[in-house]
Order: C-alpha cells, then sequence, then structure tokens
C-alpha cells in the first residue's frame, strides 16, 4: 500500500472510482493486506462482541454483533436487553445483508442526468453540505423547509427537532408504511381519548390467561413481535397450571391466527362491532367476576348486538359463548390491532376494543394493560410516534401548490410506500430541491436531486426510547460495530454541520461538534439515576457501561395504570365500515398486509429474506394473491395461475396461492414487492399492492384506509409458479432471476 495512505483511505478511493461510473456495475477492488494494526479491542482471527441496536423496523430490539478483523459477521439478540431477551426475529439476523449490501451508494451523488433519470455522479460532502446550507439560506419562508422521514432513531429526532425550530421551520414530519399498517399513530390517539396521554400501550401478554387480539398480527410485524413472541411464549407455558389461550378476529389467517386456539373469521372492517357486541352482552347479562357493571352500561347505550351478528358473520349463540370466555377469566387483555386502523370506523373500532379492558377492570393489573413508564430524564421523556395521516396529506397539498422549496427525505421511501391516488411523485416534481438520505438507490432516492447516504445502522451511533413492548423503561443505544465501509456520514453529523455553517440560532440549537457528542452528554443526564441497571463513578465511566450493555434500562420492572379520562357516560358507536368499490363490480374485500419478512418492501433488497419463505404459504421471491378454495373454484383457478387483480384505482398480476384461512369474500396480498428500483434483489420482482388503494370514502378524508378497497379477479390464462419452500428445485426457482 502507497506510504501515507491508510487502508480505510484506500477503501474511500476505491469506492469513489466505482461510484464515477454511476451506477453501473461497479468494478470490485479488493485490498489485501494483513490485519497488522487492528484498533486494540480486536485481535486477529479472534471474535468481539459490541451490542447495539437493531433498526430492521422500529421496534428497537437490542442486538450483541460478532465481529472478526473488523467485520460484523453475525448477529444475535442481546440476552441482557430487557425488551427481547436474547431473541431476534428474521429480519433481524438479515441486517448484516444491510452493510454488505453490493447495491449500496457508495459516496454522496448528484443525479446528473434530471430527476429519474438514475444517472448519478459522485460529489463530494463538502459541496453537498455548500448546496444545501446555500439553499436553507435562500429560503424565501424558513416554512418552505420540510422534512419527512421513516420512524427515525430518537436522537436524530432530537436533532432535527431542535434543527428546525431554529430555523423556524415545521417540525419533522414522520410517515412509513410499516408503522401506518401497524396503526401506531392510531394507537397512541387512543390511548389519548381513554388515559389523555399521547403514548403506546402495553399489552401484558405474558401474564394474560386469555387475549383477545382483534386484527392485531403481534407475533409477525405488529409493535414489538420479538418482545411480544416471548410474552406469548410464557403466557402458554410459562405459568404452572395454566395454559393462556388466545382468540384472534380477523379476515385471514395470519401466523398470529394460526397460532391462536380460535380463530374468528369476521368480514373485513366489523371487529369493532364484535368487541361492541360483547361488551354489551358482558354488561347486559353482568358476566364475569367484577360484580356488576351498572358505571359502564352508558358505553353500550343504543347498542344492538343483532347488528353485529349481521355485519361480522358470527352467529348470536357464538357471540355469547366468546363474551363468557372472555369475561369468565381471571385476567383477559382484548388488543386493537393495526388491521382496525386501516378501516373507515378504525378509531371507533379501537375504542371498543379498549371499553373491553375498562370494563372488567383490567388497567393496571397483571396480564391487564399499562402505561410505560417514562425514562427519568428529561431528554428521553417522551416517545416518537408517527405524524397523522392528514398531515403528509396537507404536505403533499403544500408541495403541489409550490410551498415547498426544499424537501429532505430520510429513512421512508414514498414515492413507493404511499399509494399512487395520494399524488405524491407529481408533487414531487414542484419541489425545487429534493434531497434522500437514503443508502441506497431507491424509488423516491430517483427522484431526488441529491442522495446523501446515511450509514447503515451497524456502521452508526443512536439511541431509541423503546415503547411499546417493554415492562420497564428502556434506551436502546446503537454504536458502530465497524469502520463504516463507505465515504457515507451519518445524518445526524450532516445536520450539526449544516446548523454550524448556518450559524445564529441554529448553532446555538445544536452546539456539538458531532452526534457522539451529542449522544454522550444525553446519557449523563442517566448518570447516578437510581433506578439504572448499572452505574459508574463518572459519567464517562457511565457513557462506557452505556455502550457495554446497548443502551440503558430501569433495574426492575416498572410500568403505570392508566387512569381514565373518557367519561363512561359516553356512549361508543361503531359505524359499519366503508368501502370503496361497488360491490356488483368489485365482490372481494382486499386485505393488504405487511409481509413477515420483507415488512413494506424495505426489506426486499435483502436475499436471505426474500428466500424466507412466508410461514403461512411458503410462497418467496414473489407476489401472490390467497384465494379461499371455494372462490379458487369459482373462477377456476388453481395454484400458481396468474390473475388480474383489479380495483377501482389500479390493477395488478398475481400468481394465486390456494389458501383455507381466508373468508371466500376475501383476497389478501402481501405487501414488500412490486419495487422499481432498490437495488438488483428488489427491482422489477412481484407487485405493488398498495396501487390498488383508493381514498377513504367520503367524509372519512385524513384517514389512510387500507383495508377498505374492493377489488375483482379475472383469470389470464397464464401460469407462473411461485418459488415454494417445499419446491427447492423446481420451476418456481426460475421465476427468482
Ligand atoms: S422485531 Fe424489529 S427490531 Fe426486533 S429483531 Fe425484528 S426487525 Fe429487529
Amino acid at each position: 500500500m502507497a506510504k501515507g495512505l491508510t487502508r480505510r483511505g484506500f477503501l474511500k478511493i476505491a469506492a469513489g472510482a466505482g461510484a464515477a461510473t454511476g451506477l453501473s456495475p461497479t468494478v470490485r477492488r479488493v485490498a489485501l493486506e494483513p490485519f497488522v494494526r487492528p484498533p486494540e479491542e480486536e485481535l486477529p482471527g479472534r471474535a468481539t462482541w459490541f451490542a447495539s441496536t437493531c433498526r430492521q423496523c422500529p421496534a428497537g430490539c437490542g442486538i450483541i454483533v460478532r465481529v472478526i478483523n473488523g467485520r460484523p459477521r453475525k448477529i444475535e439478540g442481546n440476552p441482557a436487553h430487557p425488551l427481547n431477551r436474547g431473541k431476534l426475529c428474521a429480519r433481524g439476523q438479515a441486517g448484516l445483508q444491510a452493510v454488505y449490501n453490493p447495491d449500496r451508494l457508495k459516496n454522496a451523488v448528484r443525479q446528473s442526468g434530471g430527476r429519474g433519470s438514475r444517472v448519478f455522479q459522485p460529489i463530494q460532502w463538502e459541496e453537498a453540505l455548500v448546496e444545501l446550507t446555500t439553499a436553507i439560506q435562500g429560503l424565501q419562508d424558513p416554512r418552505r423547509l420540510a422534512l419527512l422521514a421513516g420512524m427515525p432513531p430518537d436522537h436524530l429526532h432530537a436533532i432535527w427537532t431542535r434543527f428546525l425550530q431554529a430555523l423556524g421551520a415545521p417540525p419533522p414530519l414522520i410517515f412509513d408504511l410499516h408503522t401506518a399498517m401497524e396503526g401506531r399513530a392510531e394507537s397512541a390517539a387512543l390511548a389519548e381519548r381513554w388515559f389523555g396521554e399521547v403514548n403506546l400501550p402495553i399489552y401484558d401478554l405474558a401474564n394474560a390467561d386469555v387475549i383477545f387480539s382483534f386484527g392485531a398480527n403481534f407475533l409477525e410485524t405488529w409493535m414489538s413481535p420479538v418482545a411480544q413472541s416471548v410474552d406469548y411464549g410464557q403466557m402458554r407455558q410459562g405459568r404452572l397450571g395454566g395454559r393462556g389461550f388466545l382468540v384472534q378476529f380477523e379476515s385471514r389467517l395470519s401466523a398470529t391466527a394460526a397460532s391462536a386456539d380460535e380463530w374468528i373469521p369476521v368480514e373485513p372492517g366489523t371487529e369493532g362491532l364484535v368487541a361492541l357486541a360483547l361488551g354489551r352482552l358482558i354488561v347486559e347479562e353482568n358476566l364475569g367476576r367484577v360484580g356488576r357493571h351498572r358505571e359502564h352500561a352508558h358505553l353500550y347505550r343504543n347498542i344492538n348486538v343483532s347488528d353485529a351478528v349481521e355485519a361480522s358473520g358470527i352467529p348470536a349463540e357464538e357471540m355469547m359463548r366468546l363474551a363468557r370466555i372472555f369475561a369468565d377469566a381471571e385476567r383477559q387483555v382484548a388488543i386493537p390491532g393495526g388491521h382496525l386502523a386501516g378501516h373507515t370506523n378504525g378509531p371507533q373500532a379501537m375504542d371498543a376494543v379498549m371499553a373491553l379492558n375498562v370494563v372488567m377492570r383490567r388497567l393496571g393489573r397483571e396480564g391487564g394493560l399499562f402505561l410505560p413508564q417514562p425514562v427519568p430524564a428529561k431528554r428521553f421523556a417522551k416517545p416518537v410516534l408517527p405524524s397523522r395521516f392528514a398531515q403528509v396529506e396537507r404536505l403533499i397539498e403544500r408541495m403541489q401548490a409550490g410551498e415547498v422549496e426544499v424537501l429532505l427525505i430520510h429513512g421512508t421511501n414514498p414515492v413507493y410506500e404511499l399509494p399512487a391516488w395520494v399524488g405524491f411523485q407529481e408533487a414531487l416534481a414542484q419541489v425545487p430541491l429534493v434531497i434522500s438520505f437514503s443508502p441506497f438507490v431507491d424509488e423516491t432516492a430517483v427522484q431526488a436531486d441529491l442522495v446523501l447516504p446515511d450509514h447503515t445502522y451497524l456502521e452508526g451511533w443512536g439511541y431509541q426510547l423503546v415503547t411499546p413492548g417493554a415492562d420497564r423503561p428502556v434506551i436502546s443505544g446503537q454504536q458502530p460495530v465497524m469502520e463504516p465501509l463507505y465515504d457515507t456520514r451519518a445524518t445526524g453529523d450532516v445536520f450539526l454541520a449544516l446548523a454550524a455553517r448556518l450559524g445564529g440560532d441554529a448553532a446555538q440549537a445544536l452546539p456539538w461538534p458531532d452526534e457522539v457528542s451529542f449522544l454522550e452528554e444525553s446519557s449523563a443526564q442517566l448518570h447516578d439515576n437510581s433506578v439504572s441497571a448499572y452505574d459508574a463513578r463518572t459519567p464517562a465511566g457511565f457513557w462506557s457501561r452505556w455502550r457495554q450493555f446497548g443502551g440503558w434500562w430501569s433495574k426492575r420492572a416498572i410500568r403505570r395504570e392508566p387512569e381514565v379520562v373518557r367519561s363512561s357516560r359516553t356512549a361508543i358507536h361503531v359505524p359499519l365500515p366503508l368501502y370503496r368499490g361497488a360491490v356488483e363490480q368489485y365482490p372481494f374485500h382486499l386485505v393488504p398486509y405487511p409481509s413477515i419478512t420483507l415488512s413494506d418492501g424495505r426489506g426486499a433488497n435483502q436475499p436471505w429474506l426474500q428466500e424466507t419463505p412466508d410461514p403461512m404459504t411458503t410462497a418467496r421471491w414473489n407476489t401472490w394473491i390467497e384465494l379461499n378454495p371455494e372462490t379458487a373454484r369459482d373462477l377456476g383457478v388453481d395454484d400458481n395461475d396468474l390473475v388480474k387483480v383489479i380495483s377501482p384505482f389500479g390493477k395488478l398480476q398475481a400468481a394465486v396461492v390456494v389458501y383455507p384461512g381466508i373468508r371466500p369474500d376475501t383476497v389478501a396480498i402481501p405487501t414488500g414487492q412490486g419495487h422499481q428500483d432498490y437495488g438488483r434483489f428488489a427491482a422489477g420482482r412481484g407487485a405493488k399492492v398498495i396501487d390498488l388503494l383508493g381514498p377513504a370514502a367520503a367524509g372519512e378524508a385524513g384517514r389512510f384506509a387500507f383495508g377498505a378497497t374492493r377489488v375483482r379477479i379475472e383469470k389470464v390464462g397464464a401460469v407462473r409458479p411461485l418459488a415454494r419452500l417445499e419446491d427447492l428445485d423446481g420451476e418456481g426457482r426460475e421465476n427468482i432471476r
């Protein structure tokens, strides 16, 4: 190696030379050198483990990463972390493929051929910073700057909030399809309506003996699936003398429903009506062990159980049997899941489910419902939550009206994740400067002027307040387990550098030289705290322990009993769900559901996740549509037959999976495929179900009603075999290439 040139420097140059050819395949250069000057904790050939945080979804599981010769080789769950307790899901395991992905951007780039050209030229970070600084300084009005992000790590959200506030710009707007389909914003709004606090409730699955889950796929992607799976195992097997009982209400048999004792396939959108009817029966018949229900009678004023029977298809005697199962339990809990949020009656349906917990006096009780205890330090006091969909729509309106001059996009891919009817891509064309911070050229980066790639999470710093899922206050700490592979830059550092260049209020609001200093100072707020799981004599020692443990948490479980602020005199009313598409033309309910592997599409560029079979259908590497055997017979189709799925708003083609676990009047398609860009493993594969969706029904503007569209199915007359698990070398393998 040339004198004065470090190994890292060489890699930077090699990466830059490759990227100079644009996005065409780069020539790979390999520097073979002995590991002669490793960091002091590294011994050649010996593994070192670093504690950090998984960022494959917003749950914030603690990980430990096995590093050999400066390169991460394996990710495991952090056994000391109170959220996931040593466990990890398939997406967490696949995180190495974010770092080593061959399609990563290796440096900052400008789209020199214009937006959509996919012709990128490398630029220096200094040039990018000058351009961004000049653009912000040149704004007619600071409110013309906007930042749209997917659920970010909390430290980044804190930096952005300070930055934007100092400039007088609107706060960061948070949207991604994963959290939208979890109903995260709606869950927080539910807690606000009932308990006067915008927060995510904790459902104590481990200690419940009966769980009624209304559309919560809590063993798959909803909220904190690893922690919930551990708790669920405890509920099933962990207590002597009692095996918990799960009833799952949803129209499609999810992996969670498959693990339940009873699956109740209700018509999509009627889950809330069922919850309301169950509550009414419990109160009216004085069911259960908690005495009379007189104080809650007003919640169910004017409720007619037969309406729910008719809408949901659950017979009256079955409704009574279920009401008894729930009421007779000692420790029961009802969960309002993400599917509910996807209907026009979502908030009311969630109210009806929450009322079951209130009626059975499950607040603050073992096996019931809690609110998270805040972390005892100001900087960590509030959880980051997604914005309301109405705010996203408002941003798009402002973009369309030419009221946004600079748009910054991080950790979300709205051109792909938002349905076509929203018009995001068209609105983007009206924004003079669009900057993406994606490490990959995704569909949104293709519509940007500059792409300033953030590090991947195994290369970067951060922290994340864990909510919900843990039984105590937890902050997951993120630290680099390796040197960044390429000339990428932490987005937090980019904003700190910008603030310093802009000077004035921005520089005052963000005085830290880099994000590590911000993190270290933040951690010091917890030094000497009496509930810490560890402590140290000095803040510097405490910061060292923070990195060693992979964050901070309380040494004991602390949760709060929610206090009801909603008037028990206000009756709950769940209207019938409204759907787009007349039943005569579009006879089937469409259920788009988040893929357990690819999630909202963010995992589609990781081949391990593409290869992992869907647990219910064994399909992979493509998009499929699930049809009940009766429906398939009526349509004259079978497994692997191609069909057209047509809604009033779009159409797609997919191969059929004949699936007994779905209602005959309903079809289901997973999210995650149908990328045009996002690298070789994602692009040109399958179809995007989100584009079939339409706006919520009239009068329901501002709601992302992803479960409220009807479709029709047409036979194509061709076959496209899916790559199924049981068909390792079959025809389906051909279709994955
Ligand atoms: S649940 Fe989310 S954070 Fe936890 S391991 Fe899986 S992907 Fe990572």
